[in-house]
Parts: C-alpha cells; structure tokens; sequence
C-alpha cells in the first residue's frame, strides 16, 4: 500500500494537506509537536493513491514524504 511518512516535528499544523487530499487521508492529530503545534495524521493508507498532492502543496519541505507502494519498506 502507499504510505504518506509525517515528520512530526517538522509539521506547523497549517491542515493545507488535509484540505487538498482526495482521499481524506490526513487528518489534524490532536496531538502537539516539539514547537508546540498539531500536528498531521496519516491514518487511510488503503485509500492513498500516492497522487502527492499533500506533498506539492504542504509549505514545509520536509514534513510529508509520499511512499509510492513500491518504495514503502
Ligand atoms: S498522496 Fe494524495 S491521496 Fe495520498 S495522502 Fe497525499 S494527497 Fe492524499
Ligand atoms: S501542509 Fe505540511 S505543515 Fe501543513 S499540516 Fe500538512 S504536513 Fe503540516
């Protein structure tokens, strides 16, 4: 299955990636990081088409990883 990889701490809890997923793949965790903001929640792999998306417009470099299925360790 594809994986989205969520770098906690790299997150600033902006939800533009739970707004622009097809899928409703991500979701606000209801959990703060290390710089004190929520952080995002991947949490419907089966339904993740690795269409990155969340990647492209997440404002953060390095918080999201999209893992097409062939990549997902
Ligand atoms: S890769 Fe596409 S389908 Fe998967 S979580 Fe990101 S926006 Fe949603
Ligand atoms: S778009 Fe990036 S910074 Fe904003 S909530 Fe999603 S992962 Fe976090």
């Amino acid at each position: 299955m594809n994986h989205v990889r969520v770098r906690d701490d790299e997150c600033k809890g902006c939800a533009v990636c739970v707004s622009v997923c097809p899928k409703g793949c991500l979701a606000m965790s209801g959990k703060l990081n290390t710089m004190g903001y929520e952080y995002v929640h991947f949490f419907h792999e089966e339904a993740c088409t690795a269409c990155g998306l969340c990647f492209l417009s997440c404002p953060e470099p390095s918080a999201l990883t999209v893992l097409a299925e062939q990549e997902v360790e």
